[in-house]
């Protein structure tokens, strides 16, 4: 079986408040574009999972979240059969697009539906949340709004279509170091995400991405100007907007027009400020396509 998983954009990120056992209640605007890792699994008669990655510093044992995925459901349905996974990854890693957190989700629905487990969405939804706050989300796809620690999910009418310009400079944010950068009480401004909430029933991409904004931004920044000089190139060369992901360090830029983006995405690649630069656009989850490659 092979399957995608997706990578997702914050189009906004607000954090609420610290939780007195420490985890931080969020309103994040959640989407899923059309950049993806595919996870190729498969049933084996020997028992036990084996992973393995294109990429050598990723983990491939039980640190790797689509293996505690896999195990997850194997160990609750008691399967004695084995699993093995290939992942071949182009999420960036450690860049605030949850590339980790989807790959389990598609290793929930893998072995969900490899092995006939029979879970419904939501059923598979509920487990997910047991391997990271994201992976919910991941499983779920398409456009939404994420509250609590992430994890209570609102689905939301898609966003208008749109075109995605990623580009990841050449660092890694932990979002832990994200987390320490930030000043909760000194954010004096935070987004409306109300405001884009109300925009995207309306089908109002302007309005949308005018106030799209993510607190993390300010902090990290300050630490790595170099996010803000690709958010400028971005902008400066047609996107209505460009954002940083997550807790960084990705920007993503959003176009109303293909065109004007793969010239943004030329002149980004020649500037050298990112690393991984990848023209893409929102997924959109009544558009067909599946989770099946
Ligand atoms: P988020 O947007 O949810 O914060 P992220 O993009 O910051 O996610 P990931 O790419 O998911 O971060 O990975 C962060 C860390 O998790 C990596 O440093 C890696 O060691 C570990 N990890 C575990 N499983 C995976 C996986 N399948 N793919 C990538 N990294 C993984």
């Amino acid at each position: 079986m092979r399957l995608r998983a997706l990578a997702k954009i914050n189009l906004g990120l607000d954090i609420i408040r610290k939780r007195e056992d420490g985890y931080h209640e969020v309103r994040m605007i959640m989407q899923t574009i059309q950049m993806y890792d595919v996870l190729e699994i498969y049933r084996r008669a020997e028992p036990g999972i084996t992973l393995t990655s294109n990429l050598p510093y990723v983990p491939s044992d039980e640190r790797n979240l689509a293996y505690k995925a896999a195990k997850l459901l194997m160990d609750e349905f008691q399967i004695k059969e084995g699993l093995s996974m290939k992942l071949e990854k182009s999420i960036p890693v450690a860049a605030g697009m949850a590339g980790g957190s989807s790959d389990a989700a598609a290793a929930f629905v893998g072995v969900n539906r490899l092995f006939d487990l029979g879970l419904s969405e939501r059923e598979l939804m509920e487990r997910a949340v047991k391997v990271g706050a994201d992976v919910p989300y991941c499983v779920m796809r398409g456009t939404a709004l994420a509250e609590g620690i992430g994890e209570k999910l609102t689905r939301i009418p898609q966003v208008p279509r749109c075109y995605v310009l990623i580009g990841k400079p050449g660092i890694n944010v932990s979002t832990k170091l994200a987390y320490e950068n930030l000043n909760l009480k000194g954010i004096t401004s935070h987004p409306d995400i109300d405001g884009m909430l109300e925009d995207i029933r309306k089908g109002d991409l302007y309005g949308m991405t005018s106030k799209m904004a993510n607190v993390f931004e300010p902090g990290i920044i300050r630490k790595y100007p170099v996010i803000q000089e690709i958010k400028d190139l971005m902008e400066a060369n047609g996107a209505l907007k460009a954002l940083m992901s997550g807790s960084g360090p990705t920007v993503f830029g959003i176009f109303d027009d293909a065109a004007k983006m793969a010239e943004a995405a030329a002149v980004l690649r020649r500037s050298n400020l990112a690393k991984t630069v990848f023209a893409t656009e929102v997924y959109n989850r009544n558009g067909g396509a599946t989770n099946d490659k």
